[in-house]
């Protein structure tokens, strides 16, 4: 369509599109791209038809775009308005492709939770807009209005922070926050207050409208570094989904204010869903919510004092084969590691070597292995292991002293005892995989690095532990290339 047709079909003066596009075509298109998403997230939830899942939702999300497209308010907005919003989409998706092309799957966590925080972000800055644009509205859509920010400020700074710490630049050391409980208070208190204020002044008097805005907008953007600072160790993933589970609702919030079905419906879709991870890794973790949030981080041990009393010993491929040859039960335990190093298809060819030799392999999967939520089900997933192999940690535990040899790719915190024996560990009550219990670990990393914790891990230095150090890749093939030779 040239500018011109457009203009006299949409020009500042009103749209001249049938009443029922308005009425029932965009409605009917939003019920479409509801159901859509609704069937993506249950495609999703099974490894095989996770790409058809991933493909119905982005369908449904291109339709509630084109749907908003359509919208009388947008339409009546003109030339320019269609122009802003496709100039955004446009600079926003080449920005997308371009970094999803070039970002390294060892920094995909970080973006993850970079492109969560922006979620949020957009919710926030949408709610802004809608209080600068619109006249006040009745009661309901300033509570909303107001809460939207709220959220969406807590979801967009604790997402920057959960980036920072999980790409390991210098907030990852940074947790203490004195008073934090009493800090948190404070600011969620004002926050709501500011919420309060612009609901009952925003017909009557602007200037406190305004106030109340920039009350909830900044008391809110500081708590979500002062919620996530202090998160650490085991508790990241956690934390994590908890801000995926506000981005979604913030969205579902600036849906009722905009009165948009498909948002709200969307945004409730990632609340709900991020709220059921939370709890899950919350079980998974042995942690309440209220610990997770309220509790003040433990100290970590001072260096020397509780780290290994002992060298690690270390073997070379060579011997580790011999070990591994006479093995009739073989647990793979993988971690960020593995990642890392990319090993996941030289595990897969061990994996079928040994079975190949009439060895039982199984994998023993932590939850929150690696840097997200599934990334070892994904990697392996990637390489072809099959998915009845991969057994969950409380699974395999039960099993792990009948098991000869666990091989230990890049695992580190999912693997150290210290979390079940020594109270005074940051990690301490974190269920972890019992390596240890098996009859010899073989630990595969490069060096004495620490994992994302910064603990020791006095695993490496028992007696039936045994180091086998270099890249995770180059150590995994080297053994696949003794059993070809033999
Ligand atoms: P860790 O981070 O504890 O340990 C990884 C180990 O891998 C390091 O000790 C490192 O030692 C080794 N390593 C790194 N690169 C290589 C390589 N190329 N080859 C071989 N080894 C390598 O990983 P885990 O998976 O055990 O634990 C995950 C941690 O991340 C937990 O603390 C978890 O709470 C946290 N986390 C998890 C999230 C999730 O959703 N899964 C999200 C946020 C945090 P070295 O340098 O010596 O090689």
């Amino acid at each position: 369509m040239d500018t011109n047709a457009l203009n006299q079909l949409c020009g500042n003066q009103g749209c001249a599109l049938p009443a029922w596009v308005d009425s029932t075509l965009i409605p009917l298109v939003y019920i479409l791209a509801s159901i859509l998403f609704i069937r993506g997230i249950k495609f999703m939830g099974k490894p095989d038809t996770a790409r058809r899942g991933n493909l119905e939702s982005s369908l449904g999300m291109l339709l509630a775009v084109l749907g908003v497209l359509f919208e009388k308010g947008v339409i009546q907005a003109g030339l320019a308005g269609y122009a802003y919003v496709i100039g955004a989409i446009l600079i926003g998706a080449v920005i997308g492709i371009v970094w999803a092309k070039v970002v390294k799957m060892t920094e995909m966590p970080q973006l993850v939770a970079l492109l969560n925080g922006f979620g949020g972000l957009s919710s926030f800055l949408v709610a802004v807009a809608q209080y600068k644009c619109q006249a006040a509205g009745d009661g309901f859509t300033c509570v909303t209005l107001g809460l939207t920010i709220a959220i969406g400020a807590i979801a967009f700074t604790g997402s920057v922070v959960a980036w920072g710490k999980l790409a390991g630049n210098f907030i990852k050391n940074f947790n203490y926050i004195p008073a934090k409980n009493a800090v948190n208070a404070l600011l969620a208190i004002i926050g709501l207050a500011g919420v309060v204020l612009y609901a009952c002044t925003a017909k009557s008097n602007p200037s406190l409208a305004l106030t109340g805005i920039l009350l909830v907008s900044i008391a809110y953007l500081l708590l979500g570094l002062t919620l996530v600072i202090p998160v650490g160790g085991g508790d990241m993933p956690v934390i994590i989904s908890l801000l995926n589970s506000f981005s979604g609702l913030a969205a579902a919030f600036a849906g009722l204010a905009l009165k948009n079905t498909v948002l709200v419906v969307s945004g409730n879709l990632v609340g709900a869903s991020g709220l059921i991870l939370t709890v899950i890794m919350c079980k998974a973790m042995n942690k309440t919510m209220a610990k997770l949030l309220f509790a003040s981080p433990v100290k970590k041990k001072k260096d020397g004092v509780g780290g290994p009393a002992k060298e690690p010993v270390a073997m070379s491929v060579e011997d580790a084969y011999l070990v591994l040859e006479a093995a009739n039960n073989v647990c793979i335990i993988p971690g960020y590691g593995m990642a890392v190093a990319q090993a996941q298809h030289a595990v897969k060819e061990l994996c079928d070597k040994l079975e190949a030799k009439g060895a039982e392999v199984n994998f023993a999967i932590h939850p929150v292995a690696g840097r997200m939520p599934g990334h070892m089900n994904v990697l392996l997933a990637e390489a072809n292991v099959p998915y009845e192999m991969l057994k969950t940690a409380d699974e395999m535990n039960p099993m792990m002293s009948t098991v000869d040899v666990a091989i230990i790719i890049g695992a580190n915190d999912v693997v150290n005892p210290a979390a079940i024996e020594d109270k005074s560990s940051p990690i301490y009550g974190m269920p972890i995989v019992n390596a240890f219990e098996a009859k010899t670990v073989f630990v595969l990393k490069r060096g004495k690095g620490t994992g994302f914790s910064g603990l020791e891990n006095p695993l490496f230095t028992a007696d039936n532990t045994v180091m086998i150090y270099g890249d995770a890749k180059d150590t995994v093939s080297k053994m696949v290339a003794e059993f070809d030779d033999k």
